[in-house]
């Protein structure tokens, strides 16, 4: 009798990295109140009522007040005009309790999101979005960097610290995930490819590379049989699918990535779960920039 495939892969467990990631946020921010006698502020504007950007923004808001910070919440109605949402980021970037800004997206499609992204005074830029912040980071300078990419990394180095000359394959040229992926693994050494839907022979490439970056979208698109052995595979897909395991109530949902776990996970040397992998890194991450946009300002 032939026994089922064991799962080889280390699973990386990104709500254990966030909590640490936290503790040291933390930990910062109790040394900037003693030294400026108030913490940080991270200011969150959301418009309209997304329910998944309700969900995001509450929990921005916990996570924020955890860490010792202040979370400053500004609920917009989704008629809000771009005049009068550029009008509170103006108010917010004079306002010196404010050490961060988010404006949550996506934003009604009556309002320009890139002038409201360009409005964000770069040094509270926590999302690392503005122009000034994406120039910064692809000419090496000192940046508020984009939180998912930033958590993706710290997850590839719990794993393993020096990344130097890995071949890695970011699948997805976003401008919130892909492209600021691809910067930081320049930084951290690696030969760096960005496949995207226009890309010839995906699975040739994705099997050519030690580290994988799924930043897709698409529900379990990367198959086991495109993993190389051993690659460390980050998983940034979050996509909500019909539950389809026997017993399961009709019309109950799951959250996938973009990659086939179970069948990658036998295969890749370590790999991120979702839910619990990614996704915990990027507040984690955002209040980590709130705290360098805090001490950047007050310095
Ligand atoms: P976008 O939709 O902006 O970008 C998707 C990218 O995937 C595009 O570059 C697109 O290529 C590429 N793509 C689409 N279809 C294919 C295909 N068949 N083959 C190859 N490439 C393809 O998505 P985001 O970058 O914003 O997000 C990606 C995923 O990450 C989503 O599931 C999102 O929910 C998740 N996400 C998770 C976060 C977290 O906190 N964990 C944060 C942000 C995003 P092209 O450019 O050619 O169209």
């Amino acid at each position: 009798m032939s026994t089922p495939p064991m799962s080889t892969a280390r699973i990386i467990d990104g709500k254990a990295i966030a909590a640490d990631v936290r503790s040291q946020v933390a930990t910062g921010v109790a040394a900037f109140k003693a030294k400026h006698g108030q913490a940080p502020g991270l200011a969150v504007v959301l418009v309209g009522e997304d329910p998944a950007s309700q969900v995001y923004v509450r929990n921005k808001g916990k996570q924020t007040n955890e860490v010792g910070m202040r979370s400053i919440e500004h609920k917009l109605a989704d008629t809000t005009s771009q005049a009068d949402l550029l009008a509170l980021v103006e108010t917010l970037n004079q306002d010196p309790d404010v050490d961060g800004i988010l404006v949550q997206l996506p934003l009604p499609s009556h309002i320009d999101e890139k002038s409201v992204i360009e409005a964000i005074t770069p040094a509270k830029d926590v999302d690392g979005f503005h122009p000034i912040n994406v120039g910064r980071l692809s000419s090496g300078e000192d940046a508020l960097v984009p939180c998912t990419p930033s958590g993706s990394i710290i997850l590839l180095k719990s794993v393993q610290p020096d990344l130097t000359g890995a071949n890695a394959v970011i699948v997805g040229r976003s401008n919130i995930v892909g492209k600021p992926m691809a910067q930081l693994l320049l930084r951290e050494n690696c030969t760096v490819t960005i496949a995207h839907s226009r890309t010839k022979d995906l699975p040739g490439v994705v099997r050519a590379a030690d580290i994988v970056i799924a930043a897709v979208g698409r529900p379990e698109m990367i198959r086991g049989d495109w993993i190389k052995p051993g690659a460390l595979v980050i998983d940034v897909g979050i996509n909500r699918v019909p539950r389809t395991d026997p017993g399961s109530e009709p019309g109950k949902t799951k959250l996938v990535g973009d990659v086939a776990f179970a069948e990658a996970a036998d295969v890749a040397g370590a790999i991120t779960p979702v839910p619990g992998g990614v996704g915990p890194m990027t507040i984690a991450c955002l209040l980590q920039n709130t705290l360098q946009a805090a001490n950047g300002s007050r310095d």
